[in-house]
C-alpha cells in the first residue's frame, strides 16, 4: 500500500473540514488532504436548501448548499487536495496514519503532520430511543427524509406526525407542508423545544402546527405502512399519563431525536472522549489528547449554527498548521468543569499560556432558563468572569469568552454555572 505525507489531512469534507483545510492552509501548511466520503464536498448542507445559514459569519442570509459553495470556492486556490468518494477506515493517533479507501484509488495509507476529525454526526433512529408499537414502513429519520425530499425528489408521505423537536425535524415540518403534506403536529417528550426558538416561530407557529410539549409516541399502528399512532401526555419522570391519549391519522412519522458525533475512528484510535458531548476532550485550540490530533464541528459537539462550526474550524486548522511546523502549544492545562446548570463545556481544558486574548468556551444548559441570570466562571469560589443572560435553553448553544488577563488568574479547575439572581 502506497503512503503518502500530507502537513495535514483532514477527515470529512463538510462546512468544518472545509474552513480547517483553508484555514491550515491560510496559516502555512504546505499541502494539505480532505478525504470525504461523499461524492461531493458540502457534507450535510447540500441537502439544507432553506435559508438562514451565515448570519453571523457572512452577515447574509444564505442555503445551505450556498454557504458551503463559498468555501469549495475557495479550494481552487491550490494547496488542498480532495478526495472524494474516499471513506476513511481508521486512523493511527501516534502516527497520524490514516487509512482510506475508494473505489478509484484502491486501499491508501496517508500520513499527516496533523490530523484533523471533522466527520460531522448522525441522526439517532427508532431503534436508538425503543419507540412501541408496529414495525411498519413510513417512518424515517427527519435528516433522511430531507434528502429524500431535497435531493433525491422523492416525497415520503402526505399526512405526517414529528416525533422530537430537534431543529431537523422543525424544519421538515415546514419543507413537508410546502409540499404539500398535512403536518399534523410536533410532539416533545420535554417540557421545552430542543430546537430554536427561531425554528418554532417559522417553522410551526407560521404554519399553524401545533407543537406538544411533554408528549410522546406510545404507539404506532399500521399494516406495512404507517397508518396511526398514538401519542399521550407524560409526568415528570416522562412516563404516559393515561386518559390523555389522542390518536392521528398518518402515513409518515418523521423522528428528530437527537444526533450523535461520528466517532468510531476517534474511539478505535483510543482517543479520550467526553461522554458528556459524545466527542474528543479538547484543549483551548481543539487539539485532542492525542498530539497533534485536531477535532471540530458536530464531531466534535452537536451545533445548532454553521457559523460557529467555521469559526471552530478554522481554529482547528491553523493549530493543526502550527503543530505541522513544528510549534506547539505550550503549558500547563487548567480543567473547565460544569456547575449548576451547565450540561458541557468545549474546550473541556485550556493551556492559559497558549491563549493569546481569550478562548471562547460553548456550553450548552440543562433547562429552559428565565429572568435576571449570570453565566459564571469560577475558581475555588471567586468569580472570574460573569456574563449576563435573561434566557437559557438547552436547545441553543451558548458561547463565552473568557480574557486571557482573568485566566492567569485562575489555580486549578474553572466552573461554568448558571446562577439565577435570588428574589
Ligand atoms: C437538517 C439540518 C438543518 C440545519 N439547519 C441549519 C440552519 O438553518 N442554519 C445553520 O446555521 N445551521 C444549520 N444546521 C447545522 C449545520 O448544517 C451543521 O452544524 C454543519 O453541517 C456541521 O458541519 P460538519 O462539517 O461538522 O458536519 P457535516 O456537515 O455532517 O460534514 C461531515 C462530513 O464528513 C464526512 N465523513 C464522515 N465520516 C467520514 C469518513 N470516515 N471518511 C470520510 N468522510 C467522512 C461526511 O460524509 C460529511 O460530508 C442544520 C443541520 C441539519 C442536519
Amino acid at each position: 500500500m502506497r503512503e503518502e505525507l500530507y502537513d495535514v489531512v483532514v477527515i470529512g469534507g463538510g462546512p468544518a473540514g472545509l474552513a480547517a483545510a483553508l484555514a491550515a492552509r491560510e496559516n502555512g501548511a504546505q499541502s494539505v488532504l480532505i478525504l470525504e466520503r461523499d461524492t461531493e464536498p458540502g457534507g450535510i448542507l447540500n441537502q439544507c436548501i432553506h435559508n438562514g445559514f451565515g448570519l453571523h459569519w457572512f452577515k447574509e442570509e444564505l442555503t445551505g448548499p450556498e454557504y458551503a459553495g463559498r468555501f469549495i470556492a475557495q479550494l481552487a486556490g491550490g494547496g488542498i487536495d480532495v478526495a472524494l468518494d474516499t471513506m476513511a477506515l481508521s486512523l493511527d493517533a501516534a502516527t497520524h496514519t490514516v487509512c482510506a479507501v475508494s473505489r478509484k484509488d484502491g486501499m491508501r495509507a496517508v500520513r499527516g503532520k496533523a490530523v484533523v476529525l471533522a466527520m460531522g454526526c448522525r441522526e439517532r433512529t427508532r431503534g436508538a430511543i425503543g419507540i412501541p408499537g408496529a414495525r411498519c414502513a413510513g417512518i424515517f429519520t427527519a435528516g433522511t427524509a430531507q434528502r429524500y425530499v431535497n435531493v433525491e425528489g422523492y416525497m415520503v408521505g402526505r399526512r405526517v406526525l414529528i416525533l422530537g423537536s430537534g431543529d431537523i425535524g422543525l424544519i421538515m415540518a415546514r419543507r413537508m407542508t410546502l409540499e404539500g403534506a398535512k403536518v399534523l403536529a410536533c410532539v416533545e417528550v420535554m417540557p421545552y423545544s430542543g430546537g430554536l426558538a427561531r425554528n418554532i416561530a417559522q417553522c410551526l407557529n407560521d404554519f399553524g402546527i401545533p407543537l406538544y410539549l411533554s408528549h410522546t409516541i406510545i404507539d404506532i399502528e399500521g399494516d406495512g405502512r404507517v397508518e396511526r399512532a398514538v401519542v399521550a401526555k407524560v409526568d415528570e419522570h416522562r412516563r404516559p399519563i393515561p386518559g390523555t391519549e389522542m390518536t392521528f391519522e398518518c402515513d409518515t412519522i418523521l423522528l428528530s431525536v437527537g444526533l450523535i458525533p461520528e466517532n468510531e475512528l476517534t474511539r478505535g484510535a483510543g482517543i479520550e472522549l467526553d461522554a458528556r458531548t459524545n466527542g474528543a476532550a479538547v484543549y483551548e485550540n481543539m487539539e485532542t489528547a492525542a498530539p497533534g490530533v485536531f477535532a471540530c464541528g458536530n464531531v466534535l459537539h452537536v451545533h445548532d449554527l454553521v457559523d460557529y462550526v467555521t469559526a471552530e474550524s478554522r481554529r482547528a486548522g491553523a493549530a493543526a498548521a502550527a503543530y505541522a511546523r513544528s510549534e506547539r502549544a505550550r503549558g500547563g492545562a487548567i480543567s473547565l468543569a460544569c456547575g449548576d446548570g451547565v450540561s458541557y463545556t468545549v474546550p473541556q481544558r485550556v493551556r492559559v499560556e497558549s491563549v493569546e486574548k481569550g478562548v471562547d468556551v460553548f456550553f450548552r444548559v440543562r433547562r429552559v432558563f428565565d429572568g435576571d441570570l449570570r453565566v459564571t466562571a469560577r475558581c475555588g469560589g471567586e468569580v472570574l468572569a460573569s456574563f449576563r443572560r435573561e434566557h437559557l435553553a438547552p436547545g441553543e448553544m451558548e458561547r463565552v469568552t473568557l480574557p486571557r488577563v482573568l485566566l492567569d488568574k485562575a489555580r486549578g479547575t474553572v466552573t461554568i454555572s448558571v446562577e439565577e439572581a435570588s428574589v
